[in-house]
């Protein structure tokens, strides 16, 4: 069979962004050198904060065509909080970026791992392992450039909920359940995580996933209000298995999550979509840090992981998929030792022996 070329959109960000993008793209080329089933072609393209600052622009329309023809997106931190919108808003061309490539399904696993960082001290709390998976296109987010603050005395702000992208999303919650149960060996579950007791639009979210529900019998169901299931995340996460959650209710519980693996600075993600897919870390610019070569370059690389994961799986290729794999396990193995354990995490590694690390485990 003749090799598989993936060519990749690379944005490197703001803060932190270049910083963290720069070791992953190296740990990648690296780690697929000597594939005989797949290659991996980078294109860096423009876009942030600092961009406009540069040009006016935050997101190029250049940039995004760029990015449609490529095979996956990796993309770093974005945004600043010193560069603003007219309105006072930040800049986020991530957001707008899964807006305009329909990017639903926002995928954040949470795990912790042997000798990694145990912020829960219930011995149960080792090994957690779920995913929430946070709708990325609409919910309070699908007017955010269109509040309003009305004579100085109040603000309202729009949420929107459609039938479409909530069955995309259940379906794609519920394939993702079904592939957790085959390579987990067990039956899998899935929660759909709203606040239907109190708006109608979650209501109307809650009756969408009861009806697709229908279709995937295989899978346990349950539904949860929001408030309890950030307590359930604290008190037994351990019995989770897959969440699906609105997008701002998505936004939270998945810094919760990052909160129990220890460090923002761990935590992957991807926005993925029915043509498209862009994988970041959970974590923003960090303007605090950057430019020191402390950033935990760990989110970025594991996001990588997923992204060669999610290439596999897409592309029926293997290799991909086993290399996302071994990756994963080589930067939770080295995220265990002092050389690639951060200050985020309590540690004293930079970014450079962080990403040295993850290339010994490799
Ligand atoms: P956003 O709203 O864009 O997600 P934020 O306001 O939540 O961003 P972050 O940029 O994620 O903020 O930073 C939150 C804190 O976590 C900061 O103190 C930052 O230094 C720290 N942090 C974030 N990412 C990392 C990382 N990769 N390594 C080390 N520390 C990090």
């Amino acid at each position: 069979m003749s090799k598989q070329e993936f060519k990749i959109a690379v944005f490197e960000g703001d803060g932190i962004g270049p910083e963290i993008m720069t070791p992953t793209v190296e740990v990648l080329k690296r780690l697929t050198s000597d594939s005989t089933a797949f290659s991996l072609t980078f294109e860096t393209l423009p876009a942030g904060a600092l961009w406009h600052e540069k040009t006016g622009e935050c997101l190029p329309p250049d940039s995004v065509a760029a990015a449609k023809v490529c095979d996956a997106i990796l993309l770093s931190a974005m945004g600043l909080p010193h560069i603003r919108k007219a309105d006072g808003t930040e800049m986020v061309p991530q957001i707008d970026l899964r807006i305009e490539l329909d990017l639903f399904a926002g995928v954040r696993p949470v795990f912790t791992f042997e000798n990694g960082p145990q912020i829960l001290s219930d011995p149960r709390a080792a090994n957690l392992d779920f995913v929430l998976v946070r709708e990325s296109t609409e919910g309070l987010f699908a007017h955010k450039d269109e509040g309003v603050v009305v004579d100085n005395e109040y603000a309202t702000e729009q949420l929107r909920i459609t039938r479409k992208v909530s069955e995309q999303l259940f379906d794609f919650s519920f394939r993702l359940a079904q592939s957790r149960a085959k390579l987990l060996d067990r039956p899998s579950k899935l929660m759909c995580v709203d606040k239907a007791n109190v708006f109608r639009s979650f209501w109307f979210f809650r009756e969408i996933f009861e009806q697709r529900a229908k279709n995937f019998p295989d899978i346990e169901t349950s539904a949860m209000y929001v408030d309890a299931a950030a307590m359930k995340m604290v008190q037994s996460p351990w019995e989770l298995d897959v969440m699906v959650t609105e997008n701002m209710f998505g936004d939270i519980l998945s810094d919760l999550g990052a909160g129990l693996m220890g460090s923002l600075g761990l935590a992957p993600s991807a926005d993925i979509g029915l043509d498209h897919a862009v994988f970041q870390p959970c974590h923003g610019s960090a303007p605090d840090i950057a430019g020191q070569g402390l950033a935990n370059p760990m989110a970025m690389i594991l996001s990588a992981a997923m992204m060669l994961e999610w290439l596999g799986e897409t592309n029926q290729c293997e290799e991909a998929s086993n290399a996302g794999l071994k990756l994963r396990n080589a930067a939770t193995k080295a995220a265990a030792t002092p050389e690639g354990r951060g200050r985020d995490l309590g540690g004293t590694a930079g970014t450079e022996s962080i990403a040295q690390s993850v290339l010994d485990a490799l």
